[in-house]
């Protein structure tokens, strides 16, 4: 579960208990799904507990909310000390991160005056990387960036996702994977997509996806690996003959693909580069040094 009768929240300006936490129903979030979150991971380091990619998390939070002119005053170290504040009151290591930006009460269609801020946590174990997932190419396509603020992180976005990953789940696959509206590979419901064909990696560009935190590490990965990567779009079609693919992002981390609408990759997944990369990016967010990543 999310939390319990001693779980403590940050809420406005002070430190409550989750179960005393209230809201109000007139919120425009509510309403119209016009709120901004993060997702953000904690990982119980030999240093402690370290939140990976704080700063890029509420930098991003920040630019969702300019994006879709909520007004949103916090800044960033502010940000990450509560967020700090939240798991050390919990007495919580790897955990899971979730702040939201939601508006005050307003049934208009126009920008709110007065914000809230909740950031909250909840466990959520250490890498666990094994699995495999099999995907199929979604029926529903990634929003169209002429429609809503596709690099903004909105609520009412996530609205797409869980029709896609529902979808997906009733088909019997594990995820879904979604085009963008060109008919082009864009990404998961809630994670990134790169593949393999002969030693390089693709990945689609920013413009009609989340520009991920984990994708950005990952390119810093292969920077650091000289691993060739090439940003661009793709079709569906295209994927047929590669030889390996795989999903990030905070959540999910780097999980290597099975299928995708039930073909198979032609190598196996331990002997792919998102299996180095996997490993690399483990070492990272546990802060281990550079000397302990076997590749
Ligand atoms: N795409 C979508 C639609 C997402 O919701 C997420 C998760 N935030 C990602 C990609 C991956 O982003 P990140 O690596 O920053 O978690």
């Amino acid at each position: 579960m999310y939390y319990n009768a001693n779980t403590i929240l940050f809420l406005n300006g002070k430190y409550i208990k989750a179960t005393d936490a209230t809201t109000d129903l007139y919120s425009q979030t509510l309403h119209y799904g016009y709120g901004v979150f993060e997702g953000i991971r904690s990982y119980e380091t030999s240093n402690g507990a370290k939140i990976f990619k704080a700063v890029e998390h509420f930098e991003r939070l920040k630019k969702s909310c300019e994006l879709v002119n909520i007004p949103f005053n916090y800044d960033t170290d502010e940000l990450i000390q509560i967020s700090y504040n939240v798991l050390k009151k919990n007495n919580m290591g790897d955990a899971y991160i979730r702040p939201l930006v939601y508006c005050s009460p307003n049934m208009q269609l126009q920008a709110p005056k007065e914000v809230y801020l909740m950031i909250c946590a909840w466990e959520w174990g250490k890498y666990l990387g094994d699995s495999l997932l099999n995907l199929c190419i979604s029926s529903y396509q990634r929003p169209n960036p002429n429609s809503v603020k596709v690099e903004a992180k909105v609520t009412g976005h996530y609205i797409n996702s869980i029709l896609a990953t529902s979808e997906a789940k009733v088909r019997g696959f594990d995820e879904a994977l979604m085009l963008d509206m060109n008919g082009n590979i864009a990404e998961g419901p809630g994670a990134n997509f790169f593949c393999e064909k002969d030693g390089v990696l693709y990945t689609p560009p920013l413009g009609h996806i989340l520009p991920g935190i984990t994708r950005e590490t990952v390119i810093n990965i292969c920077r650091e690996l000289e691993i060739p990567l090439v940003e661009k779009y793709f079709t569906p079609e295209e994927l047929e003959g590669i030889d390996s693919a795989f999903m990030c992002g905070t959540a999910a981390e780097i999980i290597g693909i099975n299928t995708i609408d039930a073909r198979p990759m032609k190598k196996k997944w331990k002997e792919s580069l998102g299996a180095t990369i996997q490993e690399v990016y483990k070492n990272i967010v546990l802060e281990k040094s550079y000397a302990d990543i076997i590749i």
